[in-house]
């Protein structure tokens, strides 16, 4: 075992690791800046049982009602007796393709559905190098495939909600999505952070393909969603060029070999064990807890609600410091060059002078102040 797996156990305990997935990698490119949340997913620490154990609220997640319209829409989709996919990839790339072979991957070697993942990971890459190498008779529809990827020198699973289609010798992504598109337009921040996880897949169909001297070109960058259409459950697909996305997370993926770095501005031992009694009830004082988290940078922004277990308590953390990030990008932007709200309040009430550089901002910080104190008097 590297020394840097032992340090990420230290930091873990005891407790298994929790392995990467598209949504944990997609939430590193969210908020890239922050390192707490780097170290923890690195070391696969469960951020659940943590806020479990510090009490915190859940952050927001999608309703069941939701998750089970989303899954029924997929079944439809899939469904080989329909065949509504072949029609539908059809549209989306201009193909002539007349029909599409299916598999479905997660109904490998068990009746339930479920199979283990490693033996998932071996059954799709020998698919797909099959395919790629021409060696095989191609499924030209993967669903489910499992792949792996190399994120920070470990090899994680990704168990894609995703099909990989292959046609004319290259690989698409292919997602299907339960967001609708109302006449032509689907929710801009939804089909981002799509296309965001289907970069995670891409870049780990790239590593199966290149691990075999197979060009990573062969692995497209245009990535087919799939969404109901208006308010009905009738499907179209619609491709996206996922290139900005792939950049972005590979560039965040890179950033990853600095935790070496981040280690090291541990104090010795750290640890986030929660220290299990007999009943597996967590034993360690939440003090100690917040004491360790406390050691570990993080960098809130209001967005950590909707994809980080740990939002409640690095946003009490943020207020508590005044940090202006806890007001939202768009006002850490406003104001860069200003580190907390309460510089920013004595620059807009006069009581300090800006630095050199911070002119504007006072200037338009005293403008709004004015005006606010206009409309509260206007008001009382
Ligand atoms: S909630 Fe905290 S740990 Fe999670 S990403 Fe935001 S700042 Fe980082």
């Amino acid at each position: 075992m590297s020394s840097l797996d032992t340090r990420l156990r230290v930091l873990r305990g005891p407790a298994p690791p929790l392995p990467h997935n598209a949504r944990t990698l997609a939430a590193l490119t969210t908020n890239p800046n922050c390192d707490r949340r780097a170290l923890l997913d690195a070391a696969g620490i469960d951020k659940a049982a943590l806020a479990t154990h510090l009490d915190l609220p859940q952050p927001l997640r999608k309703s069941q009602l939701a998750l089970d319209y989303g899954i029924a829409f997929e079944r439809q989709v899939t469904d080989p007796e329909r065949g509504a996919l072949a029609p539908l990839l059809r549209q989306a790339l201009q193909l002539p393709l007349h029909q599409a072979s299916y598999k479905d991957i997660n109904n490998l070697a068990t009746d339930d559905g479920t199979s283990p993942l490693g033996l998932r990971r071996a059954y799709t890459s020998s698919c797909i190098l099959g395919a790629a190498e021409h060696r095989s008779e191609p499924h030209t529809l993967l669903d489910h495939p499992v792949l792996t990827l190399t994120v920070a020198g470990h090899q994680t699973y990704l168990e894609p909600d995703a099909i990989a289609f292959h046609h004319d010798d290259v690989f698409h992504i292919v997602e299907i999505k339960s967001f609708p598109v109302i006449h032509g337009r689907p929710d801009p921040l939804k089909v981002a952070a799509s296309l965001t996880q289907a970069a995670a897949y891409i870049l780990a169909l790239r590593e199966l393909l290149t691990g075999r001297n197979l060009s990573a070109a062969r692995v497209s960058d245009t990535v087919i969603l799939i969404n109901p259409r208006n308010f009905t459950r009738q499907p179209t697909a619609t491709p996206y060029n996922a290139a900005p996305q792939i950049k972005h997370l590979s560039r965040h993926l890179a950033r990853l070999h600095r935790l070496p770095d981040l280690l090291d501005t541990l104090p010795d031992g750290t640890t986030c064990d929660l220290a299990p009694g007999p009943d597996g009830t967590p034993t360690r004082p939440r003090d100690e807890l917040i004491a360790t988290l406390a050691t570990m940078k993080p960098h809130y922004t209001p967005d950590c609600r909707h994809h980080c277990d740990l939002a409640a308590h690095c946003r009490t953390e943020a207020r508590n410091r005044g940090s202006i990030g806890a007001l939202g990008p768009t006002v850490r932007d406003d104001l860069a060059g200003i580190d907390t709200i309460h510089t920013a309040l004595d620059l807009a009430d006069g009581r300090i002078r800006p630095s050199p550089g911070n002119e504007d901002i006072a200037h338009a910080l005293r403008h709004a102040q004015r005006i606010h104190e206009t409309l509260r008097k206007d008001s009382t």
